[in-house]
């Protein structure tokens, strides 16, 4: 997508918001975006920076998204930053939302791959190297490099980690990131039917895998697509809809829709946490002739002759608890074998080993944080965002655009001797592609209510919402908040 299609997106885009009765300028003001000069990649700031002259020495672990806009902020608020950036992978800000437009052939891999370099901000350090070890008794963290470096702050922004190797088959042992070296996975996942979004070249080998899938329906062979949820937290959660959304698209646009039968199996037994999402959901996969089957959790795959094999769970009710004066409830499950053509794979995901195993993890890795606050529970140097963070909902670059604002303020209160105030309220954004040209855009927060930041219903599938989510999401993200702007 060059500057062109982006200028000619945002006319699109205006026509729509003026129709509504909102100009561009407030509908992204509403976002917090900025403002239009932001949008169109001029990167002029739009907001009045505050400054302060607090000191010391700032650690950020994990250079991706919330990494590196934390970094951009810092430097933008202090009169003297000073600030070491501890990221290993080159891609590291590559823009991940894209994958699955690249998964349906809609973006090429270029589209989103960004040089982590390219965003280092001025006057910050970069070691291109992991953290291997945390000692916040005494505030050093040890690198793959062997150095061991000194803080006074630390940021933690390690995201999550894809652990392919929970599902036995694919003979994969090794957890990957979805911008660093995917080669591992690459060799059984991309392959043969399956496929999976998640990784960076993951989006190219889906739309491969994808259009032999289509091409076998075309030829007028019944095919079986299967589309996995784990039980694992995971980044983006619509991710797993929005890809089967596609194929149905990519499908109906070839003439071999009824050649296909496809079916989603999530862990859970929702379609979206927020009642309101999870109808609307429900609603367009009946229409659509989209199935599902909940409480399935991926276990195994058979490459060769194509079966996933899932643990289906349930509940049924107990023996009565004459002690408790109820019936107790028993968890039932059985392994499930689902033969499929195309098998479309959500990984679980976790937080990275070395967090989980140091001081600062908790039993299952992520960062214990207040909530609100964003700091540590327990060492107050200490702060968290994006997905490595342990808040409850929302794992998304929608939650870190919110978080990292709120992150630099308290961490500038806590270096300034003062408490930390500003309050992440749980925002977050799932802008669901539910077709090629439709977005039902899902704004909700801790309340599980619909947060609509525009007056219109947010169930609905709209066009305008496409040409956000195709043309102005990835430059307010690459330009608004990887500069600390928006
Ligand atoms: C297919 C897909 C679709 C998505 N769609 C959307 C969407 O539509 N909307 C949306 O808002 N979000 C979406 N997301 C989610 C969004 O990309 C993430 O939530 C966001 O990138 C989180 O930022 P982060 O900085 O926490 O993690 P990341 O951007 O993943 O960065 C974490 C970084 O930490 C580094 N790291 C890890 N361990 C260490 C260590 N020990 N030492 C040093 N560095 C380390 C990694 O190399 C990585 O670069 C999607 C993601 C995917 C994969």
């Amino acid at each position: 997508m060059n500057e062109k299609m982006m200028k000619e997106g945002m006319e699109i885009i205006d026509a729509h918001f003026k129709g509504e009765g909102v100009s561009r300028r407030d509908a992204m003001k509403m976002f917090g975006a900025g403002g239009a000069a932001m949008l169109l990649g001029s990167g002029v700031p739009t907001q009045a920076q505050a400054s302060s002259s607090a000191k010391g020495k700032i650690l950020i672990v994990g250079g991706g998204l919330a990494g590196m806009a934390t970094a951009a902020k810092l430097t933008n608020t202090l009169d003297n930053p000073d600030i070491t950036i501890l990221e290993p992978g080159a891609s590291s800000t590559s823009y991940q939302p894209g994958q699955t437009l690249v998964g349906a052939g809609l973006w090429t891999n270029e589209d989103t791959e960004y040089k982590r370099d390219d965003f280092i901000p001025s006057g910050a350090k970069l070691i291109k190297e992991s953290a291997v070890e945390f000692d916040p008794d005494n505030n050093t963290v040890k690198t793959s490099g062997g150095q061991t470096i000194k803080y006074d702050f630390l940021v933690v922004a390690a995201g999550v980690k894809l652990d392919f190797s929970r599902i036995k088959g694919l003979g994969i042992t090794d957890t990957i990131t979805s911008r660093g070296d995917d080669s591992a996975v690459r060799k059984i996942v991309g392959q043969n039917g399956i496929a999976s979004i998640y990784f960076g070249n993951g989006g190219t080998d889906t739309w491969t895998q994808m259009q032999k899938f289509i091409a076998d329906a075309k030829s007028g062979k019944k095919v079986k697509g299967v589309f996995t949820h784990p039980n694992t937290p995971i980044k983006c959660g619509g991710a797993p809809k929005k890809i089967m959304y596609l194929t149905d698209a990519r499908l109906r646009e070839a003439g071999a829709r009824d050649n296909a039968d496809l079916t989603f199996y999530p862990n859970g037994s929702a379609m979206f946490g927020v009642p309101e999402y999870h109808n609307a959901i429900q609603k367009q996969f009946t229409e659509r002739d989209m199935k599902w089957n909940y409480r399935h959790n991926l276990i195994a795959v058979d490459p060769k002759n194509k079966v996933a094999t899932f643990n289906r769970h349930w509940k049924e009710k107990g023996a009565w608890d004459e002690d408790l004066e109820e019936y107790g409830i028993d968890l039932k499950s059985k392994e499930v074998e689902v033969p499929y053509d195309f098998l479309h794979i959500t990984p679980p995901m976790i937080a990275a080993e070395e967090i989980a195993k140091s001081p600062l993890g908790s039993t299952k890795g992520w960062v214990p944080v207040k909530k609100e606050t964003l700091q540590h529970v327990k060492y107050k140097n200490v702060f968290a965002l994006g997905d490595i963070a342990a808040v409850p909902m929302g794992k998304t670059g929608g939650s870190a655009r919110k978080q990292y604002a709120v992150l630099v303020e308290n961490l500038i209160s806590v270096m300034e001797g003062k408490e930390p105030t500003a309050k992440y309220g749980g925002y977050t954004v799932c802008p669901l592609i539910t077709s090629i040209g439709t977005v039902m855009l899902a704004e909700f927060d801790w309340s599980k209510k619909p947060t609509p930041s525009f007056p219109f219903d947010p169930t609905q599938e709209r066009w305008m919402w496409w040409l956000l989510k195709v043309y102005a999401l990835k430059p307010m993200t690459q330009y608004g908040m990887l500069s600390g702007r928006a």
